[in-house]
């Protein structure tokens, strides 16, 4: 059985991961060691059969001794642990979820539905370090795999709907606290239904505005608001969550960087795991509306197809109807006005599953198998 290192598996990403391992019987094909860089000594998860004490994860001793790691801690610490195990020898496989080596010269994007042949081809030339890639991207790609892989789509403009949960776990609890504020905030005056709703509104907006109001961790209101900026701010207009998406995009694809163009805005909204995307897409030849979903539904078995009306758009193309779920559903597809090759489109995904743990988990059977 193969010998692997769990390091960041308290964190969301960590547990999500550790719940689908838990899931897919992945522990029956290895046999895990458990890091911490705050939980040493302490007691490894449950996975159904004896395993030691949580050891630290600083110990590059211990870490070296194992042919795989897999790292959903963050990006400093890859930084400050990466390094040092590859100069002091250590040729294991590297499988993170941090974004610390995804535009590293010798490392791979992990996306299996979408570029196993990438995969396979890196894993051939003595590849070592396997990458997530970014929540936003991944998901897209899983919607668009179709048109992707017949090579049909000359540009792509992404508007995002990103949940809260990209953020981290601290985001998520501030999400519902302002939420829980707001509604306070309202609460006498919903309990008369004579209220004007202007002075509700009114009390709403003194809330969102007041210092009592939890921002501690995004900085400004996201409960009733959201954020049309997410990660750093890149000095050109640019954030970097909305570089990663033709950077990634290129990379995971196996492309020349730059070849497919990925252009939009990111936003953060009061979602709490789920992100959403708007595509316009500019297509390089005209496909009938039964063959554009004839490919993307051919893309990868995790996309589904939702037909473009008021009723199935409701119920099926949310967060609230995908949260926790596998599939990546897209709809909204329609040949817009600009020109037969312009269509627009509206996908959705568990940011937590395909955007972030299930490419790690099936990159480690991938390497095992
Ligand atoms: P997180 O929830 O903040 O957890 C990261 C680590 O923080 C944990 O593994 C744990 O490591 C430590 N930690 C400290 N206090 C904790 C507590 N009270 N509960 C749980 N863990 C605690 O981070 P994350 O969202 O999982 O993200 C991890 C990495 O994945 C980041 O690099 C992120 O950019 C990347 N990523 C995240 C997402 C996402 O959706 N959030 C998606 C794709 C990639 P120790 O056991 O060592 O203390």
């Amino acid at each position: 059985m193969k010998q692997i290192g769990l390091i960041g598996w308290r964190g969301m990403v960590g547990s999500v991961l550790l719940e689908r391992m838990r899931a897919e019987r992945d522990f029956d094909h290895v046999q895990p060691t458990f890091f911490s860089t705050s939980q040493a000594g302490g007691q490894a998860p449950s996975i159904g059969r004896a395993v030691g004490p949580v050891l630290d994860a600083n110990d590059l001793d211990a870490l070296k001794k194992l042919p795989i790691l897999i790292s959903c801690q963050g990006g400093d610490y890859t930084q400050a642990v990466h390094g040092k195990l590859r100069a002091g020898g250590w040729d294991g496989y590297w499988i993170d979820a941090a974004s610390a080596l995804r535009m590293a010269k010798d490392s791979v994007v992990v996306l299996d539905p979408v570029n196993l042949p990438v995969m396979q081809a890196a894993k051939r030339s003595g590849v070592k370090d396997f990458i997530g890639g970014n929540c936003t991207v991944s998901l897209m790609l899983m919607g668009l795999s179709g048109l992707v892989r017949e090579d049909l789509v000359e540009w792509i403009s992404a508007m995002t709907y990103q949940s809260a949960s990209g953020a981290g776990a601290q985001n998520m609890r501030e999400l519902l606290a302002q939420m829980g504020a707001l509604y306070e905030a309202a609460k006498p005056l919903l309990a008369d239904a004579r209220t004007s709703i202007l002075d509700i509104d009114r009390v709403v907006n003194e809330a969102l505005g007041s210092s009592a109001l939890p921002t501690e961790h995004f900085g400004v209101p996201l409960a009733a608001s959201l954020i049309p900026w997410i990660d750093k701010d890149l000095g050109n207009g640019q954030s970097r969550e909305e570089w990663k998406a033709t950077a990634e995009a290129n990379k995971i694809l196996g492309l020349a960087p730059g070849t497919l163009a990925v252009e939009g805005v990111c936003v953060r909204v009061s979602a709490m795991r789920c992100h959403s995307q708007a595509l316009t897409l500019k297509l390089k030849r005209e496909l009938s509306q039964q063959e554009i979903e004839r490919i993307i539904l051919s893309g990868n078995p995790w996309v589904r197809v939702v037909p473009n009306d008021r009723e199935h758009s409701m119920r099926e193309l949310s967060p609230a109807a995908v949260s926790g779920k596998l599939t990546v559903p897209i709809g909204r597809l329609r040949r817009l006005a600009m020109g037969p090759l312009y269509w627009s489109a509206f996908t959705v995904g568990d940011q937590l599953l395909w955007g972030a743990a299930e490419p790690l988990r099936r990159t480690l059977r991938f390497l095992i198998d």
